[in-house]
Order: structure tokens, then sequence, then C-alpha cells
């Protein structure tokens, strides 16, 4: 909120739009019995939260995770509402999730489950109202299951109501690779914005999971020499830059980079911290605070992950010239090729990789453009300046459609 606020001053925006703009449109909660695999009857709780749907149908993941509450669901449907309206996208933003933990359930009880969830939501969910997608505790599996029992439930095939399905039902090629292909495109632009020469950069990568290890890949593509990577188990750092083509080979052998001897050890704080031009977090939240930021060194940080700098950290960063590319905008290339996979399932007819790629890494270069030239006009930060471009887009829509 204190990033939207900061935003909608900029804007001058009124009292009644930016009231109109806070509050989610739709907020459903269910109760789903299920039956468990040991015959007794277990009722969990299920949400979707519709942000905004002013730009179209609304969109955003769908979280299987003991933490989900109806706070945390709001918020998030509101982010997915600001991602969307940046890189230009013709979606609203929702969220959705189920308080359970996947780790502790059969197959057989987490498809029940989903397709109770799904009948619930069966007026909620929708092509053209509000569609899905994987988020934490959720996969390709989770949105097939939701796909065949929406398609069902209202007596057609329909493969647009979620996205991040597999392949075979109607998925996406490029979707795998999308969001740290955002993140190149996003690092790319901005090193050409700084006059940074990719061969003379290094860059340090937090998280290597599906967006780090993907976004360090396609960086080193670049040119960019990446002298750090971490996992869970820890950081490893080597000056004269890892091969990272061999690492993702490690982690898809061993499942984490434990006891990988490309680098030496170092601490993920440590990571944090080097002399590199470019650090790209994508692993989880709040890594980057007021107590770390003024010991950042690096001169562009790209944020991979979702709210990887806390808030009391901007200023710091701000103020040292270091130059963000906000979550918002830098990750927003998963949700881009989702758009187009249900552009593709409306079509009938799907896109080579190497046109969504195309597709994809315009949408991000032209939304990178956008901000940037906005946090030039209003002197303001990217973060800031993404805000601004996306609630003006939202505001200016929900004038000319009108409130009554
Ligand atoms: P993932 O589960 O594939 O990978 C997460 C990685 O972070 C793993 O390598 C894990 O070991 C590592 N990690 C966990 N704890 C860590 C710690 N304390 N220090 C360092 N590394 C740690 O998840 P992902 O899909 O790559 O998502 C990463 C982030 O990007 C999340 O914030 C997610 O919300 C965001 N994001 C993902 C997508 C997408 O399309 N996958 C899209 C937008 C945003």
């Amino acid at each position: 909120m204190q990033r939207f606020d900061e935003a909608a001053n900029i804007l001058g925006l009124d009292e009644s739009t930016y009231n109109a703009l806070k509050s989610p449109e739709k907020a459903v909660i269910v109760s789903l019995p299920v039956t468990m695999d040991d015959g007794k009857i277990k009722v969990f709780q299920g949400y979707r939260v519709v942000h905004s749907s002013k730009l179209g149908p609304s969109k955003g993941g769908i979280r299987y995770s003991m933490g989900v509450n109806l706070d945390e669901v709001k918020a998030l449907a509101a982010w997915m509402t600001w991602k969307c309206a940046v890189v230009g996208i013709p979606y609203g933003g929702g969220k959705g999730g189920i308080q359970c933990d996947p780790r502790t359930m059969s197959d057989g009880e987490l498809e029940r489950l989903t397709r109770a969830f799904t009948g619930a939501m069966r007026d909620v969910f929708g092509p053209e109202r509000d569609i899905p997608a994987p988020d934490m505790g959720t996969n390709p599996q989770t949105m097939a299951w939701i796909m065949d029992e929406y398609s069902k439930l209202v007596g057609q095939a329909s493969p647009a109501v979620v996205t991040g399905k597999p392949l075979v039902l109607g998925g996406s090629l490029g979707r795998v690779e999308a969001t740290g292909r955002g993140v190149m495109v996003s690092t790319r632009s901005a090193m050409a914005k700084l006059k940074m020469t990719p061969t003379q950069c290094t860059c340090a990568v937090q998280g290597f999971g599906n967006v780090g290890s993907i976004s360090a890949k396609l960086i080193e593509q670049q040119g960019v020499t990446i002298v750090a990577i971490s996992d869970v188990s820890g950081a490893y750092y080597n000056p004269d830059g890892l091969n990272i083509e061999e690492a993702i080979e490690y982690v898809t052998k061993n499942k984490s980079l434990e006891g990988y001897k490309g680098g030496n050890m170092i601490t993920n704080e440590e990571l944090l911290e080097l002399d590199v031009d470019i650090l790209v977090p994508a692993a989880l939240e709040d890594q980057i605070t007021e107590e770390n930021a003024g010991r950042i060194k690096a001169k562009l940080i790209v944020e991979g992950a979702n709210g990887p700098t806390a808030s009391t950290a901007d200023k710091i960063l701000d103020e040292k010239g270091i130059l963000v590319v906000p979550d918002i905008l830098a990750n927003a290339g998963g949700v881009s090729v989702s758009y187009f996979e249900w552009v593709q399932n409306r079509l009938g007819y799907f896109w080579t990789e190497e046109r969504v790629n195309r597709r994809a890494d315009r949408v991000m270069k032209l939304a990178f453009d956008n901000v940037y030239k906005t946090s030039k006009k209003h002197k303001c930060s990217m973060r800031t300046a993404a805000y601004v471009v996306a609630i003006e887009k939202v505001a200016d829509t929900l004038k000319l459609r009108g409130i009554f």
C-alpha cells in the first residue's frame, strides 16, 4: 500500500478513484468437504479474490498452502492487477488459494479437493471471467483437473479457463522459460540504458529454481559473467565465472546445488553483497532490507522473485543510485506467456516456440521502455513508475467505463 500511495500521489488520484482501486471487486470463500483416503471427510477453506476485472478477465494463480488466508489472497490479487496492467495485457487481477498442506496429501485427495474447488467456483472461473494459473503448491496437473472439471460442468471443452496446463492439453510452448526470459530482457534493456557492456559485467543470482536458473542461463548467453548462484543449500561463488549449463545439469541430477564444486561456498547473505554489476534475487521475499541495503554493491537489481525488496529498503537503494527493475515488471514474462496460452486456446491454433518468445520479448521490452520513460518524466524510481503506469491505466479505464 505504501508503494501504491506514492504512485497515487504522483498521479494526483482523486479520493473516490483511490478508494475504488483499493478494494477488491469480489471475494469468495468456500468450504470444501472432501473424502480423504481413510474414508473420513475433511473440510477445507478455499478462497478466490477478484481484485479488478476492469481491463479484462481477472488472472492469477491458485496457491495450496497452510498459510493461505483472505488477507494474503486479497493482497496478491491486487498485485496481479498491477502486474498485468504494467505489461499491457488485457487482464485484470485475481488470486486464489486453499488452506491445505499438499505435501501430506495423496494425488487422489488433491484431485478430489481441486475438483470440489472448481465446482464451488463455477460461477467465478471462466475464460471470459477469471482465469487461474499455478502458484505455490499447485502445478500443471492441478490445472488439468480444473480444466477437466470446468469443461464437464459447462458441457464443452474449455481449455482457456486456466493457463499453465500441460502441453498436450493446450499449454503453450515457451511457458516454462517465460519468467526467466522476461528477467533477461529486463536486464538487457536496463544494461543498455546504463550503458553497461554485457561482456564486461558480472552478475549474482539468488535462487536456482525455475526463475533463477533460467535467468542465469539466458543472462550468461548475453555475454555477462555469472559469478555466483545459490539455492536453499547455500551460495557458490567463482570470480572467474560459473558454467550455468553445467550447474543446471547438476541440479537436474542432484535436486539441489548441494555439493556443487563449480565455486567456493559463501552464504546467501554474502551473495547479495558481492561486488558485482548485476544482482538478480530470484528466490524469496524480503531478502533486501533496510539492514543490508546499504551494503549492496550492484549497480542494477532485477527482481525475478516477488517482493524480494522490503519497502523499507527502497529509499536506501534509490539514494545509492542503484537501478531496480521491480518485480511487477521484471517477472511479468510468465503472465505474458500465460496470456499467449489463453489466446492460442481461443484461436485453436498453436504457435511455435520461436513466435511465443519473439512476442513475449516484445511485450517485455515495450513495458520496460514505458516504465523507464515514466520514471524519467516523474523523476522517480522504476518501482514507483511501474505503479504509476499500472494505476493510471486502470484508473483511466474505470473513469471511461464509469462508476455508478
Ligand atoms: P522454485 O521453487 O522453482 O525455486 C525457488 C529457488 O529458491 C530454489 O532454488 C530454492 O532452493 C531457492 N531458495 C529457497 N530458499 C532459499 C534461500 N533461503 N536462499 C536462497 N535460495 C533459496 O520457484 P520459482 O518458480 O523459481 O520462483 C521463485 C520466485 O519467483 C518466487 O518469488 C515466485 O513467486 C517468483 N515468480 C515465479 C514465477 C514463475 O513463473 N515461476 C513468475 C513470477 C514470479
